[in-house]
C-alpha cells in the first residue's frame, strides 16, 4: 500500500488511470482491475481487462531463465517471459497461481532501479520517455510501448498490441506470422489478438489521452514526453510507410522523436550499430527473445536508464516537417533509415554531447 501511494504522489499524470475505470474497448467485456489490490492496479495497464474465451497463454520457447537483470536488484528471482495476453490486456487467469508463477505479468519486472541508478542523474527536458519498438517489414505486426519517468527512470506504464496487416491475404498472414512468431511460439496469441493499425492508433490515441501526454485537439507533438526509437526507421519509415497502407493520415504525435543509437553514439563517444551493441558496450544482458517488441522494448529501456543513470541529458534527434514531410537530423548522416534490425550506423558528431 505504501508504495502505491508513493507511485500515484510520483506520478500524477498517471494517477487518473488508476483510480478511473479502464477505457471500454469494442472486443473487452470485465475489467479486472476492481479485483486487484491497488499496487497491482498500479503495476497492470490501465487496459487490463478479462475475456473468458480466450485461450491458455503460451511461452516464447526460446526464453531463457539463467540470464537475470543488470537493474534487478531483487534477491535472485529468475526471469520469465511475459503473459503476451495480460500486455494486451486479455489474460484470464490472473486467478491461477500456476499460470502467474510461469508467467510475468508485470513489465517493470525487468527494469527495477534503486537509489545508487539515480545518483548521477541529470534534470531532463521531458517529463516521460516512450520507448517504442516496432515488428514488421512488409506490414507493422507489433506495436509495444514502455513509458519510463525520466526522473525516476521507473516504469509506469505500457502499451501493447499485435497489428494484423491491412494490404495481405489471410495466406500470406498466415505465411509471415509463422516466419515471423512461430519461432517464438507466440503465433497463437498473435493471431487471437492483433487488431488493424487503424485501430490500434485509435487505442493508442485514448491511451495517451489518459495519460495527458496528447489530446485530440493537439496540432502538435507529444507533452513532456518523447518517444525513443532504436534507430530512425521506426518513425522516420515505417509509420508514414502503414499509415499510407491503411490509408490514414500520419498523427502530429509521431513528428519528433529521439534515436537511442544516436544518443548512445554521442554521449559514449562510441560508434553502435543496434540494440544488441549497446547492450554489449553497457554490460547489458539481452532478456528474452530479439525481435519480439515487446521484449525488444524492455532491452532498449534498459539501455536508456544506464546512459540516465551515467549524466545524459536526452534530446531529439529528429524532426519531421508537417509541410514537405521532410525529416531533418541532430546529426550528421542523419539520413540513414537504420533501425534496430539493421546493422547499418552513422557517423556523430564530435564535441555535440548531450552533456
Ligand atoms: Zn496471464
Amino acid at each position: 500500500m505504501a508504495l502505491a501511494r508513493t507511485y500515484l504522489y510520483r506520478f500524477p499524470h498517471f494517477c487518473s488511470s488508476f483510480l478511473s475505470p479502464p477505457i471500454q474497448v469494442s472486443f473487452l467485456h470485465h475489467s479486472v482491475t476492481s479485483l486487484l489490490p491497488p499496487i497491482h492496479t498500479h503495476i497492470i495497464s490501465s487496459f487490463a481487462t478479462t475475456s473468458p474465451s480466450l485461450p491458455t497463454p503460451q511461452a516464447p520457447p526460446s526464453s531463457s531463465s539463467s540470464m537475470l537483470p543488470k537493474h534487478d536488484h531483487s534477491s535472485g528471482r529468475c526471469w520469465k517471459p511475459m503473459c503476451l495476453y495480460f500486455t494486451q490486456g486479455k489474460c484470464t487467469k490472473m486467478d491461477d497461481p500456476i499460470h502467474l508463477e510461469k508467467f510475468n505479468h508485470n513489465c517493470s519486472m525487468d527494469l527495477q532501479v534503486n537509489a545508487d541508478d539515480i545518483e548521477h542523474k541529470r534534470s531532463q527536458d521531458f517529463d516521460f520517455f516512450l520507448v517504442l519498438d516496432l515488428e514488421g517489414k512488409v506490414e507493422i505486426l507489433e506495436y509495444p510501448v514502455l513509458v519510463l519517468d525520466a526522473k525516476t527512470m521507473d516504469i509506469v506504464d505500457f502499451f501493447h498490441r499485435f497489428v494484423r496487416p491491412t494490404a495481405m491475404s489471410e495466406q500470406r498472414i498466415n505465411q509471415y506470422i509463422e516466419g515471423k512468431y512461430g519461432k517464438f511460439g507466440v503465433n497463437r496469441v498473435w493471431h487471437d489478438t492483433a487488431l488493424p493499425f487503424k485501430e490500434v492508433l485509435l487505442q493508442f490515441e485514448a491511451w495517451l489521452t489518459q495519460h495527458q501526454l496528447w489530446t485530440k485537439e493537439s496540432v502538435g507533438p507529444l507533452n513532456r514526453a518523447a518517444f525513443i526509437t532504436c534507430g530512425d526507421w521506426d518513425l522516420k519509415t515505417k509509420v508514414p510507410e502503414q499509415c499510407k497502407v491503411s490509408m490514414m493520415k500520419l498523427p502530429p504525435y509521431f513528428m519528433e522523436w529521439i534515436n537511442l543509437k544516436d544518443a548512445y553514439s554521442n554521449f559514449y563517444g562510441t560508434e553502435v550499430s543496434g540494440m544488441r551493441t549497446m547492450l554489449n558496450h553497457s554490460n547489458i544482458p539481452l532478456l528474452g527473445s530479439h525481435h519480439l517488441g515487446i521484449d525488444d522494448t524492455k532491452n532498449i529501456a534498459r539501455v536508456l536508464q544506464r546512459m540516465l543513470s551515467d549524466g545524459a541529458v536526452m534530446q531529439i534527434t529528429a524532426w519531421r516537417s508537417p509541410d514537405s514531410q521532410k525529416v531533418r537530423f541532430a546529426f550528421k548522416d542523419g539520413s540513414s533509415s537504420s533501425s534496430c534490425h539493421q546493422n547499418k550506423s552513422k557517423r556523430f558528431l564530435k564535441g555535440n554531447r548531450f552533456i
